[in-house]
């Protein structure tokens, strides 16, 4: 079946091919960790998941990577989130929301990286966002790639890509890439009067070109700092993704690039710029692919309106008043069209809620009918293939869904077929996996919490081998475990 995407690059839609036949090497912008995750960054994370399971469905083997910006993210007036982050906290510990005690020094823009990062995982791993549980593989973190970055660096600069300006910042120069502006359409010409991203005026005159942006900048006093050939100082944060690609998919050249429409200028302009310039190759990704933000209540989400929600806000009530459950939220973020304005409201959680409930029924009815024994099915399949050939289509969820749930009710002759037409279809939706888990309706799931206390309390008496042994049941169970900063416990579901 061919897969259409609407390829940014191009503005059209696009009949997918992998570079190598059978598999897909694709790269998804990530959280930067200086707070917990949104829901709009969820809606843009679990797009990327929903696009990846497909492909999966469609037999592609995809090696996916995220990284983890935790370090170098610039916003306006040059300040990084990270230090932003750190300010934070050191001025008034109730705005930061690292919770109190939970790191040991909240000073400490690692300590700071790696709780968000944690928490991030946790909240994605809820959500079934499948490349959180190939954590630290295929989601790196920028800080483990500073060398990389000046590699990447060097390179541009001897490509005559990259120059230093009189200030000592290494800037890449626009002008000598023809092809800037190819993307996003901010060409050259019409940047030249404007301003050319996350830049101060500042930089401006030190600057060949005002879009020139920034690769590595000395400064001796900020919060996060490495030695390099130009000085003590940190990397800008377009680098970091064009390095992480290269280096952990192993090519200089991939599949498919995603993240929120938000990032197509300047961050994924300026990757394109760098990527290429580095490798002299004529594209970075082949394919492009953006989500649209996500709005709530029909408003754009700000932390002024008061609509402004994370996962664990719409988990635990805070959102809306009452507790929503992780699958239900994954439905609510995945069930509208990737290129449409998501419209995230309290009915459409409700209405959620009941189409998760009927899956989860549905599956359970199956599974005990079957005894769990499925049938053999294929694409062919008169229901699965209607439901592919609605994903194939540039992923319309929402007519892929419109196969599925009428289908839920119908009569099931043979259980045996249902169920592993059940078993494809939620491979792509990814609800019922996470259900049980977190739900904690599994049985056996009541029993790997109970030896996750156990771990929690043996290592606050520091009795390691006590947490050991009860850390190695949890893994015997088919679960993954994951110690973070507050001597807590985090339990997941292995998907592999
Ligand atoms: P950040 O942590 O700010 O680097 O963003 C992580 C991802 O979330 C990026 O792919 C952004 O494009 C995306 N994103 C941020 N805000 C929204 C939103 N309101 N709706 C959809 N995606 C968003
Ligand atoms: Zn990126």
């Amino acid at each position: 079946m061919s897969l259409q995407l609407y390829n940014s690059l191009t503005n059209q839609m696009e009949t997918f091919e992998s570079l190598e036949p059978g598999v897909v090497r694709m790269y998804s912008c990530g959280p930067t960790v200086y707070d917990f995750a949104h829901i709009g960054n969820f809606r843009s994370f679990l797009f990327g998941d929903l696009l990846r399971r497909t492909l999966e469905l469609f037999d592609y083997q995809v090696h996916h990577v995220m990284n983890i910006t935790d370090v170098g993210h610039m916003v306006e007036g040059e300040t990084d989130k990270m230090s932003e982050a750190a300010n934070r906290m050191k001025v008034n510990k109730k705005s930061g929301r690292v919770p109190e005690g939970a790191v040991e020094d909240p000073n400490d823009p690692y300590q700071i990286a790696d709780y968000y990062t944690n928490a991030f995982l946790e909240d994605a791993r809820k959500l079934g966002y499948k490349i959180a549980s190939e954590y630290p593989e295929n989601v790196p973190k920028a800080t483990d790639h500073i060398e990389g970055m000046q590699g990447m660096i060097k390179r541009l600069i001897e490509r005559d890509h990259a120059y230093v300006a009189e200030d000592g910042v290494v800037y890449f120069s626009v002008e000598s890439f023809p092809k800037y502006g190819e993307l996003s359409g901010n060409t050259l010409e019409k940047l030249q009067s404007g301003a050319g991203g996350r830049v101060s005026d500042e930089n401006q005159s030190r600057k060949r070109h005002p879009a020139d942006f920034m690769l590595w900048k000395p400064d001796q006093h900020h919060v996060m700092k490495w030695d390099s050939p130009w000085g003590v100082g940190y990397p800008g944060w377009h680098i970091e993704c064009s390095v992480m690609a290269s280096e952990l998919l192993g090519r200089d050249v991939i599949d498919i690039h995603t993240g929120g429409e938000d990032l197509i200028f300047p961050h994924h302009e300026c990757e394109i710029a760098q990527s290429c310039g580095a490798s002299g190759a004529e594209s970075f990704a082949r394919y492009w692919i953006h989500a649209r933000f996500l709005m709530v209540e029909g408003e754009k989400m700000s932390k002024s309106k008061g609509n402004f929600f994370t996962a664990r806000d719409v988990f635990n009530g805070d959102a809306t008043g009452s507790e929503v459950h992780p699958a239900v939220l994954r439905y609510e973020l995945i069930k509208s069209h990737y290129r449409a304005n998501m419209n995230f409201t309290k009915k459409g959680l409700e209405d959620s809620s009941g189409v998760v409930k009927r899956m989860l029924d549905f599956e359970a009815r199956l599974e005990q009918e079957t005894g769990g024994q499925a049938a053999e099915v294929d694409l062919s399949h008169p229901v699965l293939s209607k439901f592919a050939a609605a994903l194939s289509s540039d992923l319309n969820i929402s007519e892929a869904l419109a196969v599925v749930i009428p289908w839920l009710r119908q009569e099931h002759r043979d259980p045996r077929e249902s169920l592993a037409v059940w078993r494809a279809v939620n491979s792509v939706l990814g609800i019922t996996d996470i259900t049980e888990e977190s739900a904690g309706g599994d049985p056996i799931f009541d029993q790997v919490q109970q030896w996750g206390e156990e771990m929690k309390e043996a290592r606050s008496r520091k009795d390691w081998d006590a947490s050991d042994a009860a850390r190695q049941k949890i893994i015997d169970a088919g679960y993954e475990v994951q110690m973070v900063k507050d001597g807590g416990v985090v339990i997941t579901k292995s998907l592999a």
